[in-house]
């Protein structure tokens, strides 16, 4: 079968399509009615079936593979590398299960996961999944403040952490962090269970704290079966930045959700089980919740679970990794090659490749260079794939497990089985046909299996945000420009809201400069996305001071620039922490008090700012060019 006639089946035909890639998983009891779209946009996908993601994930593999590698962990920063084999791993799952029910958590109840890349965290993921817990993973780079906000909108009964995480042989306390973030949110959870790595010290809540590994071994040998969820139950939720300061809980179905990363790992990625999965995401980021943990386990295939940089001990340190575990499927970012780059290729040309089949990344924009760098540097195909924490797995890409097509460089490929995606026009909804016209990248309902179901306690949000901002119709809004070339190729331009993507971790303009203004000294302050020749963009804050003459010389400013960087790094992580804070009189705004953002952005970048008729004042744009040139 083309590629072509696939996707079609798959749009005008979804109930025949879904239902037979609902034979890739296991089902308890299957679906009775695979799509149910009465109440668009909120889709429903295998109603009336129920299963689990940790059956399908551990327990459907112990028959034939009870002693494969199901888990590999690899920590350049400790020194810890082990594997689990899917029985291993089964026994540490009904360990931590039999754990956390004891602390009162059961079907339902959300469990909030704040952890480093530490083998516990994916149990604990998987733990939750297997008695219907919801686990809302937070990744470990955030801060208090970030922190605090996700704590108050899942309120969990069970926080699952650990004493540290290690980045780049530098220590990093979690608990004091997590303390300060349930002292600030007004839900308290019940219980906090922490994982003791022996890096740092931790202050003990009585009544509250509890060990990981006392707790788990008091449970050794206990069963705990699956409990059989409805396909349209929850799995998880996890947070996502957007327009607004309030992060948005993005609500993951169970059925869906096993059916969708069961068809990817087929159709897209070309695994089998047996093989070797390296994914260098992180599990606090869609990516590591698809295709570090339950992708690869579903497909029956070891993952590798790796802690530290791509350079530390050196830039050998993945290929190295791929020919010791013969690793088959590799999935990055495009930030990581660029940082690879720039270091010797006879780091890659090291060690034997020969198993690995294709390097897939995502995340952010690919440009071509680095394409073509790794592309030659590896000699297998490098497929793009183009997706959000919202579509849960690619919206586009190429599905070489389909029919083989060629990539094109700069282009994640083509709309995936499922996807109705479409151009429009921004002001006027209307649908753009033509090869190479720039639009918004939409997608129509009914939306796929894996798709967000809602956002978490809010289903007005959802429709609010995601289906009723183009103008007059009903379309998901993926907030991505993009235009479509002659064969049907997108290319994606970036994003038409204020959300900005560093190193491919999507961060909210308005929550940095939220974090900034609690600065005393800082009145008021505009953060945009700068273009980055290695993590693709950066942020950039222009604040206006309270009291200027408090900062009268470049001195007295620089130390301010460093306390607000600190305020930052304290409150949401380092990730958030903007390139540079420069001062200025005023911000550019409209007559209406609109912020500027993208005219600020366009003198960052060098380019025309475009139509300023609207400015109220044009020497506020002259101000950010001077400080952006004396640099
Ligand atoms: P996240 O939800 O954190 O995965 O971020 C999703 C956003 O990252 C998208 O809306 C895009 O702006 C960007 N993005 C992700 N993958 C790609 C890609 N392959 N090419 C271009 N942009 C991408």
């Amino acid at each position: 079968m083309t590629y072509a006639e696939f996707y079609r089946r798959s749009v005008d035909e979804p109930e025949a399509f879904w239902g037979e890639q609902a034979r890739l998983i296991d089902w308890h009891t299957p679906p009775q009615r695979i799509l149910d779209n009465d109440k668009a946009p909120f889709t429903r996908w295998f109603v009336g079936g129920t299963t689990n993601l940790c059956h399908n994930a551990i327990d459907r593999h112990l028959k034939d593979r009870p002693n494969q590698a199901a888990l590999i962990h690899v920590s350049t920063e400790t020194g810890r590398e082990e594997t689990y084999t899917f029985a291993q791993l089964h026994d540490q799952v009904q360990r931590a299960g039999a754990a956390i029910r004891s602390l009162g958590v059961s079907r339902g109840d959300r469990v909030l996961i704040y952890m480093p890349m530490v083998p516990e965290a994916i149990v604990a993921m998987l733990a939750c999944a297997r008695i219907g817990a919801i686990h809302s993973v937070v990744f470990g780079g955030f801060a208090s403040v970030s922190l605090a906000s996700r704590i108050e909108d899942a309120s969990p009964k069970l926080i699952v952490s650990a004493d540290a995480g290690s980045r780049g042989g530098k220590v990093v306390p979690y608990k004091p962090l997590l303390d300060e973030a349930i002292r600030l949110s007004s839900h308290k959870p019940d219980a906090v269970l922490m994982v003791d790595r022996g890096l740092a010290s931790m202050d003990h809540v009585a009544g509250r704290d509890h060990d990981w590994k006392a707790l788990t071994e008091r449970h050794a040998g206990v069963q705990v079966p699956c409990e059989w969820l409805d396909a349209t139950d929850i799995s998880y939720t996890i947070y996502t930045s957007g327009t607004t300061g309030k992060p948005k809980g993005v609500q993951r179905d169970v059925g869906g959700y096993a059916v969708a990363l069961a068809a990817s790992m087929k159709h897209i990625f070309q695994c089998k089980a047996g093989q070797t999965y390296f994914c260098t995401s992180d599990i606090g980021w869609v990516v590591g919740h698809c295709y570090i943990v339950y992708g690869p386990l579903i497909a029956g295939m070891a993952t590798i679970v790796y802690e530290g940089l791509p350079i530390r001990p050196d830039a050998g340190i993945w290929w190295q990794l791929v020919e010791k575990y013969k690793v088959n499927v590799m999935f990055s970012a495009p930030t990581a090659v660029r940082v690879l780059k720039k270091y010797d290729e006879a780091f890659l040309k090291k060690y034997d490749l020969s198993s690995l089949q294709s390097l897939f990344l995502a995340g952010e924009p690919l440009d071509e260079p680095t394409a073509r760098w790794i592309h030659d540097a590896l000699g297998v195909p490098i497929i793009d794939n183009y997706w959000q924490t919202e579509t849960g797995w690619p919206l586009m890409t190429i599905a070489n497990g389909v029919e083989k097509k060629a990539s094109k460089f700069g282009s994640p490929g083509l709309p995936m089985y499922g996807w109705k995606v479409k151009l429009v026009h921004e002001t006027t909804g209307e649908e753009l046909t033509k090869p190479n016209e720039k639009g918004v990248v939409v997608v129509e309902s009914p939306t796929p299996p894996g798709f967000m179901q809602t956002v978490w306690r809010d289903d007005a949000r959802f429709v609010k945000t995601y289906w009723q901002t183009i103008p007059g119709k009903t379309l998901y809004s993926t907030f991505d420009w993009g235009i479509r070339d002659e064969d049907g190729y997108y290319y994606i331009l970036g994003r038409t809201d204020d959300v900005i993507n560093v190193a491919g971790h999507r961060l909210g303009t308005r929550e940095i400069e939220e974090s900034i203004s609690s600065h005393k000294a800082v009145a008021e302050v505009a953060v945009v996305g700068v273009a980055d020749n290695v993590k693709g963009q950066v942020a950039m804050a222009f604040a206006v001071l309270r009291d200027p003459a408090a900062y009268p010389d470049a001195a007295a400013r620089l130390k301010l620039e460093g306390e607000i960087m600190k305020v930052v790094d304290g409150q949401l992580g380092a990730v958030a922490r903007p390139a540079r804070v420069r001062f200025v009189t005023l911000l550019p705004k409209t007559r209406s008090g609109k912020l500027l953002r993208r005219a600020i952005q366009a003198v960052c970048e060098g380019r025309d700012p475009g139509d300023l008729t609207t400015i109220e004042d044009p020497s506020t744009l002259q101000q950010i060019k001077e400080q952006v040139q004396a640099g």
